[in-house]
């Protein structure tokens, strides 16, 4: 509220492009027009005497600026939104965003009779991140406290990055500098950058975690606000720097030099730099210079987990949530989600939920009914057909068509054609009838019994046939 002409055209004249610019951040648009209306005496019960000083302390030689005591429920809005600009900066909605308590509650902040004060952090805490997460000495606050190294599982296709991630944390700036992760979407990049973080964070070393996005804004920022040598003085402050998804820097010219220097500065100085990226740094379109310095540490990849790894991920995952599921619903869940680690949680999550619901214990089907209810870019690509499935059965085992169809009860064959029923029912929507009919006339039943048959021995510890599955599936999708 603004209680008076002289004071809205001060307000107009000194502030309103600088509020106008916050809005536009805060609501992420390009441009926001604010008009100022006066209102004057309806609201100003109280007028403190200290107001117009707290909230502009140039002001308060010039114009009249007596503060409405409803300024206590209004300025929340603003207050509010604040904290929703430290919280976007984090780009990653799954960190808990604790610097976003730095902000406090107006109520808190401001004096009874003072509501003004509320625009500001409190004075004697810290205040919160520019951009990134910069941290003190020993603070893990600002980290996911799941992303760690013991709660990651180790297999084959991470066991060399998870390596060179503890050899940087246990000896920062000295083992591999920089070090280079590249991989898929959720496959544990970011988990493990967190893990480097929690880990040095004993150390007493200043940890800077950020994505390259936040990186581009605050250069754009430091350029467009003059303060590039504090952009410099915040970032060659720190001993371990943390890039995520480094390649959207890519194209970026000003963005990249600026990186180039940073890079440089830490690197001389013997500080780590890890970052991480979906591609090899040879497929990131940068400046040459750039990219041989990405090159110069250790680059290590993560490939999509095996099978293996998948379900002793999910089994970690059932265990924290602390419900009892079957192994035979884990062993399908991590069959059908092939690439995306993230993906396999969503799908638990959600059989969670479905057990949660319908209050009865999870089941195969609500795993199905999950998996079929990912978003379609998630699906397998294509709908695969039964005679599909039972020329890759047969090629797999050496068994012929007919063999497959045929009456013969031979152990050597009865196992491949329950095969061939599993995949069938799990990976096409036909009936067990058309599965039934595929392979030979069988009645419907017979097929249930075959996928029980093998959901059972998915059961076992190493079991073979979940490896012949996982096999049988890659040469369908291949
Ligand atoms: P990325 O950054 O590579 O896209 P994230 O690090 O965000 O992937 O991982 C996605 C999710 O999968 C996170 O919840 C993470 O904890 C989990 N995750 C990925 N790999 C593993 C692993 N090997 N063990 C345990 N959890 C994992
Ligand atoms: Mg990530």
């Amino acid at each position: 509220h603004i209680t008076s002409t002289a004071a809205r055209q001060q307000v107009n004249k000194r502030f309103l492009s600088h509020i106008e610019r916050a809005v536009a951040e805060v609501l992420g648009i390009k441009q926001a027009k604010i008009s100022l209306m006066a209102s004057p005496a309806k609201h100003a019960a109280h007028p403190p005497a200290d107001a117009r000083e707290s909230l502009f302390p140039d002001l308060a030689e010039e114009a009249p600026m007596p503060e409405a005591e409803e300024s206590a429920s209004s300025t929340p809005a603003l207050a509010e939104a604040l904290p929703v600009r430290a919280a976007r900066m984090s780009n990653d909605s799954r960190r808990r965003t604790r610097p976003v308590r730095q902000y406090s509650a107006p109520a808190q902040t401001a004096p009874a009779s003072n509501g003004a004060g509320a625009l500001r952090p409190r004075p004697q805490e810290p205040q919160p991140p520019t951009g990134g997460y910069i941290t003190n000495a020993g603070d893990t606050s600002w980290l996911n406290d799941r992303y760690t190294f013991a709660n990651f599982i180790v297999g084959k296709a991470n066991q060399f990055a998870y390596a060179a991630c503890q050899a940087v944390a246990d000896h920062p700036g000295h083992a591999y500098n920089p070090l280079f992760l590249y991989g898929g979407v959720g496959l544990g990049k970011t988990h493990l950058m967190h893990a480097i973080a929690h880990a040095v964070a004993p150390k007493g070393l200043r940890t800077l975690y950020i994505t390259s996005e936040t990186f581009t804004n605050e250069i754009v920022n430091a350029i467009r606000y003059r303060t590039t040598e504090e952009f410099r003085a915040k970032y060659r402050s720190v001993d371990v720097l943390l890039v995520d998804d480094v390649q959207f820097i890519a194209g970026k010219e000003s963005t990249e030099e600026e990186f180039f220097h940073t890079f440089n500065a830490l690197h001389e100085a013997r500080k780590q730099i890890v970052m991480c990226s979906d591609r090899p740094p040879k497929e990131i379109d940068l400046a040459e210079r750039l990219r041989s310095r990405f090159e110069w540490g250790l680059i290590a990849d993560i490939q999509p987990p095996e099978l293996e790894t998948r379900l002793a991920i999910l089994r970690t995952k059932a265990e924290e949530s602390g419900k009892e599921i079957d192994d035979s619903v884990l062993a399908f869940l991590a069959e059908h989600a092939h690439t995306n680690v993230r993906v396999l949680e969503g799908l638990l999550t959600r059989v969670i939920a479905f057990a949660n619901m319908q209050q009865q214990p999870v089941n195969i089907e609500m795993a199905r009914q999950a998996l079929y209810s990912i978003t379609p870019a998630e699906r397998p690509k294509r709908r695969i057909s039964l005679g599909e499935i039972l020329a890759a059965v047969s090629a797999y085992y050496k068994i012929s068509l007919e063999d497959l169809r045929g009456k013969q009860r031979d152990k050597h064959i009865v196992m491949p054609r329950q095969v061939a029923m599993y995949l069938m029912r799990t990976d096409t929507q036909q009936s067990l009838m058309e599965i039934g009919m595929e392979l030979g006339g069988r009645d419907h039943s017979t097929v249930m019994h075959g996928c029980d048959k093998i959901e059972q021995e998915l059961k076992r510890e190493g079991s073979q046939i979940a490896q012949d599955i996982e096999a049988i599936r890659q040469s369908l999708a291949g």
